[in-house]
């Protein structure tokens, strides 16, 4: 068994718990970890001649929280009661910190305990947090990176060590509701603002504070809130007139945020309104019946899959081809256009050299601008100093001069979507490229294969697929052309790596993967639209789904010319297949010179702000609703099951490589239904005979785009998952 804890007891009787699991760079809590931690905790509290304990790390930060993969061996281990396995060892978590909390002191007269102090070096999420929370008095280095916070309901569960009891009870729901029901993290002092740790100190004080408070602590100052005589809930209890305000409004809040598809905050205020009604420990007990019904939901386990197992593993490179590193030094970027200019952004702040060019100076000049706008943002935002964007900012040179792209390793090529244009830079860049370099071109609709057609070498050229706006977008679209070799695959991704971004690679096919899937949910929004579908009914099936936006709000933000520029493209493209059901609105929008957000009108009207002011009356009077509205089930399974669709059909025809990159790309790239972990999670959660059973039902009444793929027929027949049949690794949390 490795060692994830230090024990080392000091001459004046001070033990200090170290963190510090090995080979890692951030530590996790395993279960070996937890049970060590146990002993440790067991050690000091029997040794009399230890008066009092620090809890601390050795490395930079404190914890990055629980190894979510424990939690799937737990269900797996308790064969067919798995929330029985669950509940016990949420519990058995409780116990520990419970003890570490009481810290020996006598039930009744609440002395004689040993005081526990949290020294945390940097950044704490969930279970370190929670460990935090349990001692007595918090410490926090006064590191700038640091973040501090319980960040668990991103991840489709709540904070189940004890956090959500133990933080209600601190802070009270007003205050506790952005770090629970958000996840928010906060840096070291807005922490103590919030009264979440007590102290932040000069990181080299660190321990000598948490020492010095130690050696001085009272019994009055070790004992919680909660465990002394009259405590009261901050801002009342769900029975006081105060609390049962702000109860029956967090109620509300939460459902009209989540539009009642995550699990995990309803279960979370649950938590917190039974246990606020009882005694301390038994608010426990009721945390982990709610913590377990979550971790039972399997909207939970594919959330947690999508969102940190399989994340996290595409970003550390899971299909990344055996290459030597490939991080890139010095990057090109043609056109300094919307796109180009973000790609500067993300590179110069990963430390990368920028040479940004465009037809004219004053173009390239208009790209640079755009990068110093968005730092000066983070310096208002305190994200950036002033001097660190200065520096950021001197590593992106704007040009017109082909020959400033000399030593460039990598290439993005971001300029107008034409073939021939594009043809044009690339020959004119690579007359100064060394031959290892790689071209990577952001088109986001014209074959790779094709354009590679103009490189001088056509393994060294790629698709690398941003989403706009780059700075915010946290998913990378990678597309391999025919030749496309090895190299130029792991340059992209470790590329990608450098800009903190995460990837998906994929193969080259109209639309890729992630516009392939966009496009029909957006134009099954406007096929409704002229079937007089009610509009309103067709956005709150969207959100109601979960996703960020509407078909016709998506439109809206993307544009109604781009919109028809990619209809008859892709008209042209297909002839007789193409299907022109959502044309007849998009046109008649086009011809209206409605063309989005960007004209201040589209499917919505907006006032001179850019702010939505309601739908646009126009969509009634073109396409007035339908007597007979149809079933709003079968209006939410359009939307979902159009998209979803896609995603199969990529997978069968090879687009996509890995169900995993399809799950995550989808939620990253266009926020498809978070909750379900993505389209190949919602179809096991759904199940693939029931999957079929809509398809056969909206292929009926919708048209052949709904009908189910051979690959998911043949899977309805025999009992299969996508999860079971594809990606045994990858289920690791199912
Ligand atoms: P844009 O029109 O904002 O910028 C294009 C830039 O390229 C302009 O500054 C233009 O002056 C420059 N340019 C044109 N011809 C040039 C040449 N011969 N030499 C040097 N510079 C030249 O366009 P954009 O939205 O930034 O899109 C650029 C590319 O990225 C396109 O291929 C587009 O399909 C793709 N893309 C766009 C988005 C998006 O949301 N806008 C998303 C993903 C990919």
């Amino acid at each position: 068994m490795t060692k994830d804890f230090k024990y080392a007891v000091d001459a004046d009787g001070v033990a200090t718990i170290t963190w510090d699991v090995p080979d890692k760079s951030m530590n996790v809590m395993s279960r070996d970890g937890f049970a060590q931690f146990d002993s440790m905790v067991d050690d000091a509290l029997a040794d009399d001649a230890v008066k009092g304990i620090i809890v601390t790390s050795a490395k930079k930060d404190f914890a990055g929280g629980m190894d979510l993969n424990v939690l799937s061996t737990i269900r797996a281990e308790a064969g067919d009661n798995p929330a029985q396995g669950l509940f016990d060892f949420t519990m058995s978590g409780h116990h520990i910190l419970r003890k570490l909390e009481r810290a020996g002191m006598d039930a009744k007269t609440n002395k004689g305990g040993k005081p526990v102090a949290w020294a945390s070096p940097g950044t704490s999420a969930g279970i370190g947090t929670e460990i935090g929370l349990a001692c007595h008095r918090r410490f926090v280095a006064d590191n700038p990176k640091a973040k501090v916070g319980l960040p668990e309901i991103l991840l489709g569960i709540f904070p189940g060590a004890g956090g959500t009891t133990r933080l209600i009870r601190m802070l009270g729901l007003m205050a506790a509701s952005p770090l629970l029901l958000e996840g928010k993290m906060l840096p070291p002092t807005k922490s103590k603002a919030a009264g979440v740790i007590d102290e932040v100190v000069p990181a080299d004080e660190l321990l000598a504070r948490a020492k010095e408070w130690v050696l001085n602590a009272t019994n009055a100052d070790i004992l919680k809130p909660w465990d002394a005589k009259g405590y009261k809930f901050p801002g009342g209890a769900p029975y006081h007139p105060a609390g049962f305000m702000m109860f029956v409004g967090a109620s509300a809040m939460v459902h009209g945020k989540t539009q009642g598809v995550y699990p995990a905050a309803k279960a979370m205020l649950s938590a917190i309104y039974e246990g606020a009604l009882v005694p301390f420990d038994t608010a426990l007990k009721i945390e982990a019946r709610w913590f377990t019904k979550v971790l039972m939901n399997p909207s939970s386990s594919a959330m947690i899959r999508s969102l940190f197992i399989n994340k996290t593993a595409l970003e550390k490179g899971a299909v990344r081809p055996d290459v030597e590193d490939q991080s890139v030094k010095k990057v090109g970027i043609l056109g300094a256009g919307m796109m180009g200019a973000g790609i500067a952004y993300v590179s110069a702040m990963a430390g990368i050299e920028v040479v940004l060019m465009d037809r004219e100076q004053a173009a390239a000049d208009k790209g640079k601008a755009h990068v110093e706008g968005i730092l000066q943002g983070g310096i208002k935002r305190k994200k950036t100093t002033p001097e660190k964007a200065a520096v950021v900012l001197g590593r992106v040179l704007a040009t017109t001069d082909y020959a400033a792209l000399k030593g460039c390793d990598l290439i993005v090529e971001a300029v107008f979507e034409d073939v021939g244009v594009k043809a044009e830079v690339t020959k004119l860049a690579e007359a100064h490229l060394g031959s290892g370099a790689i071209f990577a071109t952001n088109t986001s609709t014209l074959p790779i294969s094709e354009l590679a057609k103009a490189s001088r070498n056509d393994e060294n050229f790629i698709g690398i697929h941003f989403f706009s706006p780059v700075d915010r977008m946290a998913l990378v679209e990678i597309i391999k052309g025919e030749k496309t070799g090895d190299k130029a695959v792991a340059k992209s991704l470790d590329f990608v790596r450098q800009i903190r971004k995460t990837p998906i690679v994929v193969n080259d096919a109209r639309f890729f993967y992630a516009n392939r899937c966009i496009i029909p949910y957006i134009n099954e929004g406007l096929t409704m639209v002229r079937e007089g579908v009610n509009p309103s009914v067709i956005e709150n099936a969207a959100k109601q789904l979960g996703f960020p936006l509407g078909p016709l709000q998506l439109n809206d933000e993307t544009s109604i010319d781009l919109g028809v520029k990619i209809a008859k493209a892709t008209k042209e493209a297909m002839g007789d297949t193409y299907n022109d059901s959502a044309d007849e609105v998009l046109f008649k929008l086009f011809d209206e010179g409605r063309l989005g957000r960007k004209s201040l009108s589209g499917f919505y009207n907006y006032n001179e702000k850019g702010k939505r002011t309601g739908l646009w009356e126009g969509l009634e009077t073109n396409w007035p609703h339908a007597d007979d509205q149809p079933d709003f089930t079968d209006v939410k399974h359009r939307l979902a099951m159009v998209q979803t669709l896609e995603a199969v059909r990529a997978l069968e025809e090879g687009v996509l490589e890995d169900i995993r990159e399809g799950d995550v790309g989808a939620i990253l790239g266009w926020g498809f239904m978070p909750w379900s972990g993505g389209p190949f999670s919602w179809l096991d959660i759904l199940g693939a005979a029931k999957a079929v059973e809509i398809c056969d039902h909206l292929a009926e009444t919708c048209g052949e785009r709904f009908a189910a793929p051979a690959l998911l027929r043949e899977m309805a027949e025999k009992g299969e998952s996508f999860y079971g049949r594809f990606g045994p690794e990858a289920s690791a949390a199912a």
